[in-house]
């Protein structure tokens, strides 16, 4: 149904159309099946993954042994799931966040890569990416509000630079948490995905596949070529209109992550009030673009870079990157 509020723009998407479609990247088929080879076939399998949909795919010419491969490459996603979730109390995150502020909690190794390279993203930033936030991306809780909280309520997180008061303590050969603030908490919801497409990758690769793909809602990754031969083929979603493309682009061995206004959010009083926080304000961030999408080496920097750089204005949004992550481009600002 067309939105009669608006009747010469674009209908305005809704969440289910998201959820149906997935939102930012995705690889586009392209082989009519006459022309792919036989002995290179296209295995694929679709799940329920961290909030959207995990899709992985892995080129082979033995459909079993691709199976093997891309339950190995689930298992990993699994494991990022289980260990960073801030909606478990049991995750290494949900752990941190119940008992951090009173005492070092021990996390696996991937969680303190992750939490490693997310702090170094705060500090590149100037604290615009802050995985200290947990608190008021909960206050906010843009899926469910349809009005903002009280001022008071989400200023308190505001201008604090609340990365800061979380330490990494490596020493004794593993890494503990601690809290030097009693109400911050661990989000890695703009990381931590990134990092799963990548381990997703390298079990792919430790099976000995070159040619596949993983993508988690829009957070792709692509080794080698699809099963026609060619690099793959990747295409943008709009963010105004689900089934339409922004771009496309031909890629091998690079990952893609999207970050938008349109995934989570609510509207009220001409606003939009979206995931994305502003750790200056506590509220969502002011921008003029709907979404920005980043090809980078790996997903994690990808996913990092895209949650950053999202309501920048190109320029700053480049210099960002250039100083963050070489080799890292931004493909497209909506
Ligand atoms: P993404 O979709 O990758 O851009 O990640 C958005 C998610 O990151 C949100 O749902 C929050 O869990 C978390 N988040 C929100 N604001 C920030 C921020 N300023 N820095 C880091 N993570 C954030
Ligand atoms: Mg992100």
């Amino acid at each position: 149904m067309e939105d009669m509020t608006n009747p010469t723009g674009p209908r305005l998407p809704s969440r289910r159309d998201f959820l149906a479609l997935g939102a930012g990247a995705f690889v586009v088929a392209t082989v009519p099946l006459a022309r792919s080879r036989r002995s290179r076939r296209l295995v694929r399998r679709q799940v329920p993954m961290m909030g959207t949909i995990a899709d992985v795919a892995v080129v082979h010419s033995d459909p079993r042994y691709a199976q093997g491969a891309i339950d190995a490459a689930l298992s990993e996603l699994a494991l990022v799931e289980r260990t960073m979730s801030r909606f478990r109390d049991d995750s290494d995150v949900g752990r941190a966040n119940l008992v951090a502020a009173s005492a070092p909690v021990d996390v696996t190794e991937g969680t303190a890569i992750v939490l490693t390279e997310a702090l170094r993203w705060a500090d590149l930033s100037d604290g615009a990416f802050d995985p200290c936030l947990a608190r008021a991306v909960a206050l906010w809780d843009v899926g469910s509000r349809t009005v903002p909280p009280p001022e008071a309520a989400y200023t308190l997180y505001a201008g604090r630079g609340l990365h800061r008061a979380l330490e990494l303590d490596r020493s004794g050969g593993h890494t503990r948490v601690l809290f030097h603030e009693a109400d911050i908490g661990i989000d890695l919801g703009g990381i931590a995905k990134g990092y799963g497409v990548d381990r997703a990758v390298e079990a792919l690769r430790s099976w000995g596949i070159h040619d596949a793909l993983v993508n988690v809602g829009g957070d792709l990754h692509v080794l080698g070529v699809s099963e026609d031969g060619d690099a793959w083929k990747v295409g943008v979603r709009s963010p105004t209109n689900p089934s339409g493309l922004t771009t496309t682009v031909r890629l091998t061995d690079r990952a893609v992550a999207t970050s938008g206004d349109y995934e989570r959010f609510f509207d009220r009083d001409g606003r939009r009030f979206h995931h994305i926080l502003d750790p200056a304000t506590g509220e969502p961030r002011r921008s003029a673009n709907h979404s920005v999408t980043v090809v980078a080496d790996t997903c994690m920097t990808a996913d990092a870079a895209a949650t950053t750089v999202f309501g920048s204005p190109r320029p700053r949004a480049v210099a960002l990157l250039a100083k963050a992550a070489p080799h890292t481009e931004l493909l497209h600002l909506t």
